[in-house]
């Protein structure tokens, strides 16, 4: 039997998961816990400081709402807050660390926590034939689907990996083969599937191998003469999960013993996971009758991230970290990092590390000059969605309204200053730059850089707002 409080609760749940997305219901709304209901205040646990000024300052009206149309107008929310540090709020951007005294920088999940031994698989090549084998999956388990922020970015590779989780080997994505460029998630999101079917069949046999791996437990087996344990212990799989495809181009051995190994597979209706760095038509080296086979079930691919889905992903990772950092620095990171998600946890993880080492709170100044050394490799210029951002902030204005067509003046000096400083700082062409001020054409943005320039000169008022701006864009 439910409590009332749990009860209530969960209706709640069903009115919120209707008006905010899944991904934010996952992350703001499922860790929530019901605590107790009397006098029609319910009381309810979030786990954290941070996350309770997120829910007051994002979700607010929908809680209100919410509680409303359960408890009618007297009713009333409380939150209990799991302290992590103590009560510091006069300090609410510093760095938190968790109450376990886990480092950051160590704990980062950017490494893979299984060490890839040999004496598990080594188990199955002693014991060859066995039916019932148990395998350490080698799954990750902080590469789960609740850590896998969804966008439109990947939305049908995690739609298909999910349907996989669900019934392996019951749908038509086998293979399912996902794929994309480096640090787009494709290893994780393999793992999150391995790790859902365990979670719902343990007694399934799921293994994730590297193609790395694979070819030199295949060598290896060659050198000691026994070819056929190897094959017997992959087709013991029900679902194999193999990273990195790619790999297998050129080596033809291995991918003839692959062959085998997926064609007995797939006959006994297992599941099979592959990724690969580029799209089959694409994969160089690999035999004909492999690369047909990946296509009978189904490709997906995995895009670089959107905007909004790169903050989503610093915020979570943020949250699972148990960190508290100021909206303009996740907003400034995801602003500057668009190339892939690896990338864009490592920034965040050196500016937590740089600031926790220096005892410093992370402040914009800080990203920026982290962002700066973190980026020179990569031929980093600042793009013009944040150049808009930074002068419609300026100007307190929304971008919407400065892409717009209105010609009043204020938001025509805006525009024209996001082109002046588009045209100085990026090497966008002027097209370019028009089509993303609210579709201009090359000779309205000259007109535009000729206009600030002009200003710059003649109005002292104009050239300090100017001033003002480079100085919020520009890393110091
Ligand atoms: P790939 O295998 O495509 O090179 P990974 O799966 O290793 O990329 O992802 C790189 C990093 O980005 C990992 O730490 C992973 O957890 C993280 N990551 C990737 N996709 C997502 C996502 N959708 N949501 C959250 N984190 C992600
Ligand atoms: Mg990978």
């Amino acid at each position: 039997m439910k409590k009332p409080h749990e009860k209530l609760w969960e209706n709640c749940l069903d009115f919120i998961k209707d008006n905010v997305s899944i991904q934010s219901y996952k992350t703001w709304f499922e860790p929530i816990t019901p605590l107790k209901l009397k006098d029609k205040t319910l009381t309810i646990q979030v786990p954290s400081q941070f996350f309770y000024e997120w829910l007051e300052e994002h979700y607010i009206v929908l809680l209100k709402k919410t509680i409303k149309k359960q408890l009618g107008q007297e009713g009333k929310l409380e939150y209990s807050i799991v302290m992590e540090n103590s009560a510091n709020n006069k300090k609410p951007y510093t760095v938190k660390f968790p109450t376990s005294n886990r480092n950051v920088v160590k704990n980062q999940p950017l490494s893979m926590p299984i060490d890839v031994d040999k004496k598990v698989i080594k188990n199955p090549f002693i014991v060859p034939g066995l039916k019932k084998i148990t395998v350490d999956s080698r799954l990750n388990p902080n590469y789960s689907f609740e850590n896998f922020i969804e966008g439109d970015f990947n939305r049908l590779a995690r739609s298909a990996g999910f349907a996989v989780a669900k019934k392996p080997g019951g749908t038509a994505f086998n293979p399912l083969l996902l794929y994309g460029g480096v640090g787009l998630g494709k290893t994780h999101l393999a793992h999150s599937i391995g790790i859902e079917i365990k979670k719902n069949n343990p007694s399934k046999t799921v293994l994730y191998v590297s193609s790395e791996k694979f070819t030199h437990q295949f060598i290896e087996a060659v050198r000691n003469n026994n070819q056929n344990d190897f094959i017997h212990f992959y087709q013991l799989m029900d679902v194999l999960i193999i990273d990195d495809v790619q790999f297998f181009a050129g080596k033809e051995k291995t991918q003839d013993v692959f062959f085998h190994i997926f064609n007995h597979l797939h006959q006994s209706g297992k599941q099979l996971i592959l990724t690969s760095d580029k799209a089959p038509v694409e994969l160089q080296g690999m035999e004909q009758r492999l690369l047909s086979r990946f296509k009978w079930g189904l490709s997906a691919d995995l895009q670089s991230p959107d905007l909004e889905s790169r903050i989503a992903i610093l915020n979570k990772k943020m949250y699972n970290e148990g960190i508290e950092l100021p909206k303009d620095v996740i907003e400034y990171i995801a602003y500057s990092i668009t190339a892939n998600i690896r990338e864009l946890e490592g920034a965040l993880i050196s500016i937590i590390a740089q600031a926790s080492l220096n005892k410093k709170a992370v402040t914009l100044d800080l990203t920026k000059q982290m962002i700066d050394k973190f980026v020179k490799n990569t031929a980093r210029e600042v793009s013009i969605d944040y150049i808009q951002k930074v002068v419609c902030d300026y100007f307190d204005l929304s971008v919407e309204v400065m892409k717009s067509k209105t010609r009043k003046r204020e938001i025509v000096q805006a525009r024209q200053i996001s082109m002046y400083f588009a045209k100085q700082l990026t090497k966008s062409s002027l097209a370019n730059i028009g089509a993303h001020c609210g579709g201009k054409d090359h000779a309205t943005v000259l007109h535009a850089f000729k206009t600030v320039n002009n200003l710059i000169e003649t109005d002292k008022r104009f050239k300090g707002y100017v001033s003002d701006i480079e100085k919020r864009i520009v890393i110091q």
